[in-house]
């Protein structure tokens, strides 16, 4: 066996104990004689699992007890449509649009209501984090919405927007479990697993439960009204359960290395490695404004397409994979997830001085 140093920005690496663990269950799951995969969603084993799952999600993100845990389909863009059917009392929100995803979001709510861009980075191609400290927020909106960690871009919001009192939406999908949230900040945290969590395929979705509730705009499909999933406790039908078993799973790992504060602490001393070196070097370059790094996806280029695509090209036969950028900002971006080890950071960074020196 083999792995590589995958630097996937999602589908991404997950922890290797955890991969053995399911390896090892996968033929027989404790004793029961049949893999996650063939059980019914409404046995006893699975609702341990599901239940499970959510304990120790609620324990990691000290997550209060009015806010509801939904593990829903549809990827995180099934959401872009989902909050404003279930948010949109007065049919307006204001969108900060920091990147793609954002935009994909603000782009989905117009379709039901008045979406406002309050602020942009597109100017600069998405490069920084708009000041929010006194966004053009108005009385009738229902709630702020932000993509907290650009994905594509590399950027983070160190600071939550403020908001003027109202609700703050985040897709939280490139950052899940990076670092302590204050979890009352928000109104809805949601994101995809697939990035830094677990499997594609579940979503997990956090609300506070007053939010939850019939009054949803006419039309909402049954299935994408969250008091339907929040009364069936995620199971009005059959759930993502492999993916949520992979999910718990996770979530022990985490607890495992110490919680969230040890992550980000682990995630910090990651990142500085990568960015010191960019900072130094004469050949390859962050694309970001420094305050707004983020911790999880750092794109770099050496400002020649031709070195970009070499570098591309000779990192993958050296075991480094995944390391081209979004085909919308090409250069290169190494996403660097929990469960991407320093030591896969340290020798990307040693590969790249040695590039360097070869190519100068
Ligand atoms: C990947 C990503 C999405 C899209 O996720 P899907 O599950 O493919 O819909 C949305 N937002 C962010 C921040 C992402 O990184």
């Amino acid at each position: 066996m083999s792995r590589v140093y995958n630097f996937s920005a999602g589908p991404a690496v997950l922890p290797e104990e955890v991969l053995r663990e399911a390896a090892e269950e996968m033929m027989d799951y404790r004793g029961c004689g049949m893999s996650v995969m063939e059980m019914s969603h409404r046995s006893k084993v699975f609702d341990e699992i599901i239940k499970e799952a959510e304990a120790d999600l609620r324990d990691l993100m000290n997550i209060p007890d009015n806010y509801k845990v939904l593990f829903l389909q549809g990827g995180a863009s099934q959401q872009f449509a989902a909050i404003p059917m279930n948010l949109m009392k007065n049919r307006k929100a204001g969108y900060i649009i920091t990147g793609q995803w954002a935009k994909k979001a603000y782009q989905e709510a117009k379709i039901y209501g008045e979406a406002v861009e309050l602020a942009s980075s597109a100017d600069k191609t998405f490069s920084y984090i708009p000041d929010c400290s006194d966004l053009p927020i108005t009385e009738d909106m229902d709630y702020v919405y932000i993509c907290e960690n650009n994905t594509i871009y590399g950027t983070k919001f160190k600071e939550l927007p403020d908001t003027k009192g109202k609700d703050l939406v985040a897709d939280v999908s490139s950052c899940f479990l990076s670092e302590p949230v204050d979890v009352s900040r928000y109104a809805v945290i949601y994101g995809g697993v697939q990035k830094n969590i677990g499997p594609a395929g579940v979503v997990i979705a956090i609300i506070r439960e007053d939010l939850i509730t019939d009054d949803v705009l006419p039309g909402t499909p049954t299935m994408l009204k969250y008091k339907t999933q929040a009364d069936n406790d995620s199971l009005y039908n059959t759930p993502p359960c492999y993916g949520i078993y992979i999910c718990g799973k996770v979530f022990k790992w985490l607890k495992k290395m110490g919680g969230l504060e040890v992550m980000k602490q682990k995630n910090e001393e990651k990142a500085k490695i990568l960015y010191d070196f960019l900072d130094e070097s004469k050949m390859f370059k962050g694309t970001v404004a420094s305050k707004d790094r983020s911790l999880m996806n750092v794109p770099f280029v050496t400002g020649n397409d031709e070195l970009d695509a070499k570098f591309v090209k000779e990192a993958k036969a050296a075991g480094f994979e995944n390391l081209k950028g979004h085909r919308s900002v090409g250069g290169m971006r190494a996403s660097i997830y929990n469960a991407m080890p320093k030591e896969g950071v340290e020798k990307l960074v040693a590969f790249m001085k040695e590039f360097e020196e070869k190519n100068r």
